[in-house]
This record gives C-alpha cells, structure tokens and sequence, in this order.
C-alpha cells in the first residue's frame, strides 16, 4: 500500500470524497487543509481570520501559512502512518515543502470535465460539523438538509456558490495544474477518470493505490 497520497484534481473533482473513503476504508489518516481552515474559521481564530478574505473569494490562503500548519499537522502524526493529503499541496512551494518532509509516493489526479464540475459544485451540501460531503442529487443525505453521520444541519459553502467557484477554477488553473507535471516528472502521477459512480471511483482510486 502506499504510504503518502496526495490527491490532485480540480475543486468538485470528488477529492474530499475518496479521501474520506480511503481513511474509512483502508486506515488513511486524512489530512484536508480545506477542512482544517474552515474548522479555524468557524472557531474565529487568528488563521481563521487571516484565511477568511482569501477564501470568501476563491483565492488561495498565502503559502507560509498553509505550509506552517500542514507541518504541525504532520508533526503531530509521528512516523509510519499512511496519509493522504487533500487540497494539499496546491502550489509548487507547497510541494517542495511536503516533499522536504516527506516521500510522496503517489500523487492521484481526479480528471472531470469543468461543467461537471460547476454542477457537482453548486449542488454540493456540507455538514459543519463532521465535516461530511454530499450532491443534492447523485449522494443525498437520508433526509433532506441533516447529515446523515451526526445530524447536524447542511449548509452551502459560501466558496460553493457559482460566482466564487468560476474564481477557484481559475485560481486551480494558475497555481495547481503544474503540479501534473511537477509529480509527472518525478514519476509517481496517476490520472484516472473522476466521472461516473463514486464506488466505481473509488475501486480505481485502490488500484492505484494498493
Ligand atoms: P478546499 O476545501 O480544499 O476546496 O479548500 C477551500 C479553500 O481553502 C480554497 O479555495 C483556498 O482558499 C483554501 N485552501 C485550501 N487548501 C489550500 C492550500 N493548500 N493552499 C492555499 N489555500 C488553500
């Protein structure tokens, strides 16, 4: 099994989800720096505070400060678990600092087209709390508006919303699509389809990974 995965891919490219199966499924200890910023925010922290007026407008959070808190994190972790990283890295020196730090064995890149990905998007609901991911239509909660892990009402990211998404897609396009290449060098880039059924998703996503 490979260790350290980093999952690259578009906003809406299902990157959140396979993470989530990947901890649940085979042990991964996740590591989302969206969720760790949005957890930050809600709790109106320094870096919350700090983060907040860059992702109210779909730009990326400065790079000294993303890095500082993902070494923390990896830190705290210790040796020998397998993680995958979310979201992270998403520049080239966010990169160069996790590979300073540690051996990325495989960088997954979820491929889907961009008007798939406005609708995945647009329709996403989020919980709060749990930090849970679900689409209106192709992964409804149980009943409507409630998570169905811990209950707590749904929400709609602000970032969710079309006119801050076009922003993010452009902000993707700029500062994390090199990192196909940057991985591609290094020889460890897997591409696979993000389209179609998440389980059937995410049995690619184990292929490349077990
Ligand atoms: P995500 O949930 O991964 O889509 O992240 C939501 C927002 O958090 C992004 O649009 C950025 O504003 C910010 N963010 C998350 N991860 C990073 C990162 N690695 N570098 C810079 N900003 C980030």
């Amino acid at each position: 099994m490979k260790t350290n995965i980093v999952l690259l891919g578009p906003p809406g490219s299902g990157k959140g989800t396979q993470g989530e199966m990947l901890s649940r499924e085979l042990g991964y200890v996740r590591l989302s720096t969206g969720d760790m910023l949005r957890e930050a925010k809600r709790d109106g922290t320094p870096l919350g505070l700090q983060a907040k007026e860059y992702m109210d407008c779909g730009a990326l959070v400065p790079n000294e400060l993303i890095i500082d808190l993902m070494m923390e994190r990896i830190e705290e972790l210790g040796e020998g678990a397998p993680v995958v990283f979310d979201g992270f890295p998403r520049t080239v020196e966010q990169a160069d600092a996790l590979g300073d730090e540690v051996d990325v064995d495989l960088a997954l890149n979820l491929d889907v087209d961009d008007a798939e990905l406005v609708n995945r998007v647009t329709r996403r609901r989020s919980c709060p709390k749990c930090n849970a991911v679900y689409h209106l239509d192709f992964n409804p909660p149980a009943k409507p508006d409630a998570c169905d892990k811990c209950g707590s009402a749904l929400y709609q990211r602000d970032d969710d919303k079309e006119a801050t998404f076009v922003n993010r897609l452009a902000t993707y396009r700029e500062n994390t699509l090199p990192l196909i290449e940057y991985y591609e060098r290094r020889g460890n880039l897997r591409t696979i389809k993000g389209t179609g059924d998440i389980g059937e998703i995410f049995e690619k996503v184990k292929d490349a990974v077990l």
